[in-house]
């Protein structure tokens, strides 16, 4: 917390600090090598080489409507001059003008007085009325506009001129033209003199800077234009993008004035654009700060600031220039206050820890001394390099680097919840895979607990023989299909005593025992079943009486000569067999009854038999 007030405190020293090292710059103070007096610069002490560039900001002769021929000056100068010190605005013509009028045209004359005449030298212009002409000895130099008389000979344009020439004596004249029939505001910036390479290395560095800074500001523009047009749910790059070309347009317009350089630009468009610039800029700004920073700055804060955005860009769409430019000064009160309510919110949102108040609150530090600086110029018209561009090329580059964070931030948090739903996915595509598995294991379960079941209601339970009601349903199934088969009921002999001897699980693995081999026995022929307690019934699927007496005399063989081994007891038990054939027409109960009968026939007669009816 105590850093934060720190570096807080750090910020605002440096950003007051620029603000009033620009004002006070302005004042140039007065060279001991440089001596002003009415209507002449001495600059006999001033070593051009290592002194650097005069900016002639000293008194100049002003004539009001008139055009004085440079050569026939003293014979044609009506009366005593007035002075002027450049620069100049409409408060100085006021003091000075023996008229009311801001339509006009004048004279000016200064005289420079140099020690070496014998380099060649430039001069170079900014603003002059709104049109002008230069005469250096005499000699014309160059035009901005056309000066003139009246409006009808007389046209506007806004550039810079640097001009050359190559002094006649110690002392040079510098007779300017200027008039003004458009704009009404009476400005007059502070020519420059200097060596000529001087002037042009100036000049170079100048332009190479508007260019510069443009070409930051454009690419800025674009790459954040392509974010915002790729991903529209965030206004942030598209305020920022907005913001960085509009900046990039003024930057040309003003300064050096490339783009009048370039191109013939209708003074009246050019002086529009470089006002509508400047107005839509705040809004930009507004909506830069209000969707980046989401939550800090209210809704009120953004549609307040854009309405008297929009109402002063209306200004200088529809108005002339005389309103457009009055418009300028609340416009500029309005900078300030929004420039000052926006610091303080970023102040605040940075000791709240603000999500990317930092980074904005860096940015908008670079920001607000151009803005101040851009503001100074325009009212006391700073005749030197302007802070503007690099202030808010600084400023863009720290945003461009808050929106890159923004969006790596946005994207680190796509690819995590990415990475989570694949998680997901992969999770419910397991837990679908076991549920699929339980599901077959649970499946094959109940079809073999089915299949059990089935077989249990089919079937005995200790033997696995097929049960009474299965066999009834056999035979049932049989005589529908008019098939003919044998009945056979076969008993234990004298079961009985083997219980009594061996015990009654011996019993009934005997049983079991017994069952296998009327299993192997009957394949494919018949099957067997037990009917009750030591008594089974056979169905024979064979037509011949002979066969299946031969078959069941063969299985009761088998029984007999079988040595069952049970619990380590060799056991032989034999069997009586009764057989009856089932005819067409006849009572399944009735058949069995009469190979009960057979059966017992054969126990009558000594058992170990298969007796046929
Ligand atoms: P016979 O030769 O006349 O058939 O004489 P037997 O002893 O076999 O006939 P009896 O009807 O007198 O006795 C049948 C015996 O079979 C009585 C009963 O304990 C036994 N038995 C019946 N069912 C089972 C069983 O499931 N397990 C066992 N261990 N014994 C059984
Ligand atoms: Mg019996
Ligand atoms: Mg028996």
């Amino acid at each position: 917390m105590k850093l934060r007030i720190i570096i807080i405190g750090i910020v605002l020293v440096s950003f007051f600090g620029a603000l009033v090292y620009g004002i006070l710059n302005n004042n140039i103070t007065q060279d001991e090598n440089k001596i002003m007096s009415n209507g002449v610069v001495d600059l006999s002490k001033w070593n051009f080489e290592q002194d650097g560039i005069v900016k002639l900001n000293n008194q100049w002769e002003i004539y009001f409507n008139q055009f004085i021929s440079p050569h026939t000056f003293e014979q044609n100068m009506q009366g005593a001059p007035s002075y002027i010190e450049l620069p100049g605005n409409n408060i100085d013509f006021n003091n000075i003008k023996p008229f009311k009028e801001n339509y006009f045209y004048i004279t000016l004359r200064t005289k420079v007085k140099i020690s070496d005449p014998s380099q060649i030298m430039a001069l170079k212009t900014t603003l002059i009325l709104s049109s002008y002409k230069i005469f250096v000895d005499g000699k014309e130099l160059g035009e901005i506009g056309k000066v003139g008389t009246s409006k009808e000979n007389s046209s506007p344009r806004y550039n810079n001129l640097v001009t050359f020439f190559k002094p006649v004596d110690e002392e040079v004249e510098i007779i300017i033209y200027a008039s003004d029939f458009y704009l009404g505001d009476c400005l007059i910036g502070v020519p420059h003199i200097g060596i000529a390479d001087q002037i042009v290395n100036e000049n170079r560095l100048a332009l190479g800077k508007d260019l510069f800074v443009f070409g930051i500001l454009f690419i800025i523009s674009i790459y954040h234009l392509g974010l915002y047009i790729k991903r529209k749910n965030d206004k942030s790059p598209l305020f920022f993008s907005f913001f960085c070309i509009l900046v990039a347009i003024r930057t040309l317009l003003v300064g050096e004035r490339f783009i009048v350089t370039l191109m013939p630009l209708p003074h009246d468009l050019y002086s529009r654009l470089a006002y509508l610039t400047a107005y839509m800029s705040m809004f930009a700004l507004a909506g830069f700060l209000y969707y980046t920073l989401e939550g800090l700055f209210s809704k009120k804060y953004y549609t307040i600031t854009k309405n008297i955005s929009f109402v002063f860009a209306g200004t200088s769409l529809l108005l002339n220039y005389h309103y457009y430019n009055m418009a300028s000064i609340p416009f500029t009160v309005f900078v300030f206050i929004f420039l000052a309510y926006s610091l303080i919110k970023l102040v605040k949102g940075y000791i709240k820890k603000w999500e990317y108040a930092d980074h904005v609150l860096f940015g908008f530090m670079f920001f607000g001394v151009a803005i101040a600086n851009d503001i100074i110029y325009q009212f006391v018209l700073i005749n030197k390099g302007s802070m503007v561009p690099f202030g808010v090329a600084a400023f863009a580059l720290s945003q461009a680097f808050t929106l890159a964070t923004k969006f790596s931030k946005a994207f680190s948090t796509a690819e995590k919840l990415t990475g989570e739903k694949e998680q997901i996915l992969l999770d419910i595509k397991n837990s679908n895979a076991c549920l699929e598995q339980r599901v077959n294991e649970r499946t094959k379960e109940l079809t073999s607990t089915l299949d059990e079941l089935e077989a249990m209601s089919k079937t005995d339970y200790l033997t696995k023989l097929y049960n009474r009601r299965y066999m009834y349903e056999i035979m049932a199934f049989k005589i529908k299909n008019n098939k003919r088969f044998y009945i056979a009921i076969g008993d234990i002999d004298n079961f009985k005593i083997i219980n009594d001897t061996y015990g009654h699980s011996v019993g009934d693995e005997l049983l079991l025992q017994l069952a296998k081999i009327f299993k192997e026995t009957l394949k494919g022929i018949g099957v067997a079943s037990r009917w009750g307690g030591e008594e089974f019934l056979f169905i024979i699927e064979e037509e011949d009486k002979d066969q299946v007496t031969c078959l069941m005399e063969q299985l009761r063989t088998i029984i007999e000569n079988t040595n069952i081994f049970v619990e380590d007891k060799s056991i032989q038990v034999t069997m009586t067999f009764g057989i009856c054939m089932y005819t067409e027409g006849m009572n399944v109960e009735h058949c069995i009854s009469i190979a009960d009968e057979a059966m017992y026939k054969g126990k009558n007669s000594g058992k170990n038999k298969a007796v046929v009816c």
